[in-house]
């Protein structure tokens, strides 16, 4: 599962949710991984139908930057 901010392929759109989400090649779409529990969508971690999307360069840095992360993180909070 990819990370939103340094994936290189296609973003696409997810038809189900309306999130982000991209191809993995040989195997099934899938959300990306800042997407944890923030996505709700009835397919996660995989995806509806795909939806091409023609970014222009701007907005597509937009959402990579700016998309929130709710993945867990495991580190160890400083006591
Ligand atoms: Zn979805």
């Amino acid at each position: 599962m990819h990370s939103i901010r340094t994936y290189e392929g296609e973003v696409f759109l997810c038809s189900s949710c309306g999130q982000p989400a991209y191809d993995e090649p040989g195997e099934m779409s899938l959300h990306f991984k800042e997407q944890w529990d923030g996505v709700f969508c009835s397919w996660f971690p995989s995806t509806g139908k795909l939806i091409k999307m023609d970014w222009d360069e701007m907005s597509l840095d937009g959402v990579k930057e700016q998309y929130p992360d709710t993945y867990p993180s495991f580190q160890t909070p400083v006591s």
